[in-house]
């Protein structure tokens, strides 16, 4: 078919064009870093088109996209995106954590709403290239053991109103501060009552843009009753907390220690690159069982209740490890065991294990040296 003569995106055609304007890196406590909008200098842009396929790919200074007001991305929520963060290692390196499990997803996210195709890999190159640029500069090694984040973008940006298929997409990498928002106390969850996050059929399995303004409402309602993030409920299902994949340690009535979290089989929550790393290193260093699970809430308040519930915690790119201190669930406030005072004991272990893959304690093939 025509399809098969499209040119594939190639990150080898990359076509640089520096900037003439560098901006200036914000000092470490500058309240610019809070507002997650003071990006690097550089971004990197491909165009694809029904016709021709992936255009070179171009690194090109920071600054605004062009649009027609028709784009499809505007009316019809054609958008998908990454999360990922560089860190600059205690070592002086600059790695990346498992790069390539956010391009295989931002390939299953794109695919899901009708964005074009691409090696995966490819998109790694192009990341890998923009590091290669702004990385030195915007994560100085005089700052070992901070991150910036990174954020691939897919948008269908062919400029025509009708419901469909885009005949033509943008592809961009911009990369910016992230504020640090653990809570020395922890987070305060709010379960959903009235709201629902994603369910069969769905796509919370994607990273979409679609699935994400529409939460807002519920985390603003979380927020102004004092609760940091919404615990997202589907039928009295545990799945998500906030845009985190969630985790609760209990014990049994058997007495066994279980790590539990959802599930992927139902496809409502999201393949997070933590969540998975946490159930792989749980399973390989830890003693206690690892179990991918639907579980309801009700068992977490018969846990609590029964004095089984040894802790939670939620787990991310963007906020980490974030150890939980309570869950409204129905009205009523049900507080979880932090017996570190600002931390349970598997999520302190876990997160430190994490810290030294990204940050270069440990060398391990998840830490990839850009
Ligand atoms: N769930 C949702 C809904 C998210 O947006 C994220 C952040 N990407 C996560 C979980 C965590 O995924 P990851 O560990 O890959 O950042």
């Amino acid at each position: 078919g025509a399809s098969a003569n499209l040119q594939p995106l190639d990150a080898s055609k990359l076509i640089f064009t520096k900037t003439q304007t560098p901006m200036a890196v914000p000092e470490p406590g500058d309240p610019i870093i809070a507002t997650s909008s003071q990006c690097t200098d550089h971004m990197i842009t491909a165009v694809w088109d029904s016709t021709v396929g992936w255009h070179a790919p171009k690194l090109q200074p920071y600054g605004n996209l062009s649009l027609p007001p028709t784009a499809s991305v505007l009316h019809y929520a054609t958008e998908c995106f990454e999360g990922m963060k560089m860190y600059r290692g205690y070592d002086g390196k600059l790695r990346l954590f498992r790069p390539d499990a956010n391009c295989k997803r931002m390939l299953v996210s794109a695919t899901r709403i009708s964005l074009p195709a691409f090696d995966p890999s490819e998109l790694e190159k192009l990341i890998k290239a923009m590091i290669a640029i702004d990385g030195p500069k915007w994560l100085p090694k005089s700052r070992p053991g901070t991150s910036l984040y990174l954020r691939p973008t897919m948008i269908g940006s062919a400029g025509a109103l009708g419901v469909s298929t885009p005949k033509e997409a943008t592809l961009f990498v911009i990369s910016t501060f992230m504020p640090n928002l653990s809570k020395p106390k922890g987070l305060r969850l709010l379960a959903s009552q009235n709201g629902i996050r994603a369910w069969p059929g769905g796509f919370g399995y994607a990273k979409v843009g679609a699935n994400y303004g529409p939460s807002l409402m519920a985390n603003g309602e979380a927020i102004s009753r004092g609760y940091d993030q919404v615990l997202w409920l589907l039928n009295g299902m545990v799945t998500e907390a906030g845009a985190s994949n969630f985790f609760v340690v209990w014990r049994t009535r058997e007495g066994v220690i279980q790590l539990v979290t959802a599930p992927l089989e139902d496809k409502i929550i999201l393949d997070g690159v933590t969540r998975r790393s946490i159930l792989q290193l749980a399973r390989e260093r830890l003693t206690i069982e690892v179990v991918e699970r639907a579980y309801t809430m009700d068992e977490i308040v018969d846990a609590i209740k029964e004095k089984r519930m040894i802790e939670a915690f939620a787990a991310g790119t963007a906020y980490f490890v974030c150890p939980v201190s309570a869950i409204n669930y129905r009205d009523q406030d049900w507080q979880i065991p932090m017996n570190q005072g600002d931390s349970g004991d598997y999520a302190a272990l876990i997160k430190s294990w994490l810290m030294n893959i990204m940050y270069g304690r440990d060398e391990h093939e998840w830490g990839v040296v850009v």
